[in-house]
């Protein structure tokens, strides 16, 4: 009987993703904006005010009325700075208006300082033809009031954030944070700071997967490590079901026998996916324990690493209603050959270097130092040759994380 065949990652993604259309989650709560980075619109961001609110100078200069403007000298009237509420310009003169500063009533144009001419006795010499609305920001240029700025769904980054403190607001309404358990699995695993034994080593996942999960807008539950003992597994993924909307596992998941997590999660339900065409990363496991969730991460950290962010990093976003998923991505030089094809895609660590991809020259799945070095991951496809100069897929680290 031949093995059965590799699941395409791109068929993965799809599984994943319906699979997080099922459990999107519905309560929201409104948070301030010093908290809001990176969480998710809940619903339309709509428009209190126009902006800006009314027509001001872009400047520092002259205001004038083009039409009352006969390309003679003019007296100054008033003086406007930001800020300040503007009397209404008098016909045949003009304002001294800083940038920002609210344009006066029957004002149409601004001339910029350094065009303009201080006459001795004040009156002011515009030295050039001077056009309606020019260096005017018009009321409501950027926005109207009412009008949808951002669309529920939207992740909120700093300029998102910006956008609505601009309007006033002190909170957003978001997408209430997935509640994430954070379980390491492996005997050897050690925590940073307790000694270390024969045979073990420090845990690193956790470190990774808990910083990134924030990034993502999720809540951590830290659920510690566990040896690899089946009933323990099983224990320790009923006591997490009750809080979780996903949990989230690191080792356990290859084909040996010491390799209990994925053999709980196989007995438990029919795994969503196992047997990836993906390397790093072919043993991840996804089903469900219960009702909720399970990614099975493997333990390797480069595997762990490029298995979460281009499969679990996904299905977190959409859980939160984000439609856009896909890590933005461009096509980039290979400063590398790669003369052997290999039957499953690989995801390497690149770094970019004059217009070219280089790899980090130890591509070990148990290597973490190299995603580290890196700049993200080329793609290779399944079955792809490459020589020196060819187009490859580049992933940056800055879209996942
Ligand atoms: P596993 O997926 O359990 O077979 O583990 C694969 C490799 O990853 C082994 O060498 C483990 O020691 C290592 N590993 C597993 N979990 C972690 C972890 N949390 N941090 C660092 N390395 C790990
Ligand atoms: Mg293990």
């Amino acid at each position: 009987m031949s093995p059965s065949p590799l699941m395409p990652v791109e068929e993965a993604i799809a599984r994943l993703l319906a699979m997080a259309d099922t459990c999107r989650l519905h309560d929201s709560e409104q948070v301030p904006l010093s908290t809001a980075r990176q969480r998710v619109l809940a619903s339309d961001l709509v428009a209190a005010l126009d902006l800006p609110p009314w027509s001001n100078s872009a400047m520092d200069g002259y205001a004038l009325n083009v039409a009352d403007w006969n390309g003679q000298p003019l007296p100054v009237s008033q003086r406007i700075l930001a800020g300040q509420a503007p009397e209404t310009l008098l016909p045949g003169t003009c304002a001294r208006i800083f940038t920002g500063a609210p344009l006066p009533e029957g004002a149409d144009s601004v001339e910029m300082q350094e065009n303009v001419r201080v006459l001795d006795d004040g009156r002011i010499d515009f030295q050039q033809p001077v056009r309606v609305a020019q260096n005017v920001r018009a009321q409501g240029q950027e926005n109207r009031a009412g009008q949808v700025l951002l669309r529920a769904g939207k992740r909120l980054g700093p300029s998102e954030l910006a956008v609505a403190a601009a309007q006033g607001c002190t909170h957003v309404h978001v997408v209430r944070q997935p509640r994430i358990a954070l379980l390491s699995t492996g005997d050897e695993l050690v925590e940073p700071g307790m000694p270390l034994g024969p045979g073990c080593i420090y845990n690193s996942n956790r470190t990774l997967l808990s910083h990134w999960l924030g990034a993502l807008g999720c809540a951590v539950i830290d659920a510690g490590s566990l040896p690899d003992q089946p009933e323990q597994t099983r224990l320790k993924l009923e006591q997490l079901q009750q809080d979780a909307d996903l949990i989230l596992t690191t080792g356990g998941v290859s084909a040996g026998e010491a390799d209990c997590l994925g053999q709980v999660l196989r007995q438990s339900s029919e795994p969503v996916l196992w047997k990836l065409s993906i390397k790093p990363g072919k043993p991840l496991t996804v089903g469900r324990f219960g009702t909720v969730p399970v990614i099975g991460l493997p333990g390797n950290p480069t595997s762990a690493l490029v298995t979460f962010g281009l499969l679990a990093r996904p299905f977190l976003l959409r859980l939160q209603g984000v439609e856009a998923v896909t890590p933005l991505s461009f096509s980039i030089s290979a400063g590398f050959a790669w003369p052997r094809a290999g039957t499953r895609r690989e995801y390497l660590r690149a770094r970019l270097d004059e217009g070219h991809a280089v790899l980090y020259p130890n591509q070990s799945s148990g290597v973490l130092l190299g995603a580290s070095w890196a700049d993200g991951l080329v793609e290779i496809p399944e079955g792809c040759t490459l020589a020196m100069g060819d187009a490859v897929r580049f992933i940056p680290f800055s879209e996942l994380f």
